[in-house]
């Protein structure tokens, strides 16, 4: 059980297929080729040894598509303000973006055309060093090259309204989405955990990877390709990490709406790059032209802004099984105990890409191996939006409602 006052965004406060659908990892097939692990002088011996000692080969059979912290085994108690948990209601939704079930798995996530059109193997596989995190004097707060939108969403209807924490899927499907943060502060370049990206493409694992807009920005590369790989959803971080309970007004819509806005002159490069090599207009369309959902920075939220990002058109997805990874040091076992002791159909589990998930490259091979013995598919957060009801709430909470207030406190605006 971690300690109450340590905060899961890392010491300073920012921790730190081509078709819908979802791959089904086959647990006898899993076995033990070593994972790259990230392996900056930053990272520990513990992080390298314990990927080479747990890595994984996973086989797959593709359909592909799509696809905080542990520290008590027990679930949210009472769960007050329930925002929308109708099974059978029907959802008024915008014509623009459907955000009913069928549409939501119809979805693509990238183009495995464009992915191999423009990189290599050895270009998209980790590279040492790239999970170190640099500090930054004077912070950068300047915002996108371009702020505004070209790809806005329709609003949000109920159920897709409130915090998720998780899906009530269809007859109980055992679906997980594992979920991967890359946040970044004003303060700091944030790290790129390529052994994670190695092992998920290895294992033909969907995850989601929610991105900070700067972190984007400072990782243009490597988020082209997360962003063009269809075994990935990019969701939204927040521009620089801010604390959306403090913020308010424009400043807090601006964390939202620079990510969209990066992300978007990401995807028109993605595209453009594409273009220049030939590949199918049809393979470049598969690519989302904006981020679907939004992660909120320390998992903190007000009602104003969470209602804010509804009217932005996403989704606020929370979790209901927090890894531990964010925990400075934290073990490979225990962040794969966490996982395994919590995952029920339907759960959304937070990891840490950004180099500042403790054990996280480490347990990976034995959680995605363990999960799939279990018949668990993975899938991406929206393929799982569109698999059952989302059970959300009026509120943002770590495990317990009130158990995140201590960050105001800690980090303020939280941007740094
Ligand atoms: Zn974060």
């Amino acid at each position: 059980m971690r300690k109450r006052d340590q905060s899961p965004f890392g010491k300073r406060g920012s921790s730190a297929a081509k078709r819908p659908g979802s791959s089904r990892v086959s647990g006898n097939q899993a076995r033990g080729k070593p994972g790259k692990g990230g392996s900056g002088p930053l990272l520990t011996r513990r992080r390298l040894i314990g990927g080479l000692a747990a890595g994984v080969v996973i086989a797959l059979a593709v359909r592909t598509g799509q696809l905080p912290h542990h520290a008590a085994k027990s679930r949210p108690r009472a769960v007050p303000r329930a925002v929308a948990k109708e099974p059978e209601a029907e959802v008024a939704v915008p014509a623009a973006e459907p955000q009913g079930n069928a549409d939501r798995r119809a979805k693509s996530f990238g183009s495995a055309a464009v992915l191999t059109a423009l990189w290599t193997t050895d270009e998209l596989r980790s590279q040492p060093n790239e999970a170190r995190i640099v500090r930054l004097r004077p912070a950068d707060h300047t915002p996108p090259d371009r702020a505004s939108l070209r790809q806005p969403l329709p609003p949000l209807s109920p159920p897709f309204t409130g915090s998720i924490r998780r899906v009530k899927t269809e007859n109980d499907e055992k679906l997980v989405a594992l979920t991967f943060d890359l946040c970044e502060r004003a303060d700091d370049v944030a790290g790129y955990e390529g052994g994670i990206v190695d092992i998920l493409r290895e294992g033909r694992v969907p995850a989601t990877f929610y991105a900070g807009g700067k972190w984007l920005r400072s990782h243009a590369e490597r988020a082209l390709q997360l962003i063009a790989d269809p075994l990935f959803e990019v969701g939204n971080h927040g521009w620089t990490h801010g604390n959306m309970r403090v913020l308010e007004g424009e400043a807090a819509e601006q964390q939202v709406v620079w990510t969209m806005a990066e992300y978007e002159i990401l995807r028109e490069r993605l595209a453009a790059r594409a273009e220049a090599k030939g590949v199918d207009a049809e393979e470049i369309a598969r690519i989302p032209l904006s981020t679907r959902t939004f992660r909120f920075p320390y998992g903190t939220c007000s009602e104003a802004t969470l209602a804010m990002v509804g009217r932005l058109g996403l989704p606020a997805i929370q979790w209901d099984v927090i890894s531990g990874d964010a925990v400075k040091g934290q073990s490979p076992e225990t962040v794969r105990r966490s996982v395994l002791d919590q995952v029920k159909p339907g759960s959304i589990v937070v990891f840490h890409g950004n180099g500042r998930g403790s054990g996280t490259v480490a347990a990976l091979p034995a959680i995605v191996r363990e999960l799939a013995h279990r018949g668990y598919r993975f899938v991406n957060v929206s393929y799982l939006l569109g698999a059952g009801q989302p059970v959300a709430y009026g509120e943002c909470y770590e495990l317990r409602p009130g158990d995140n207030q201590r960050y105001d406190r800690l980090f303020g605006a939280g941007t740094g």
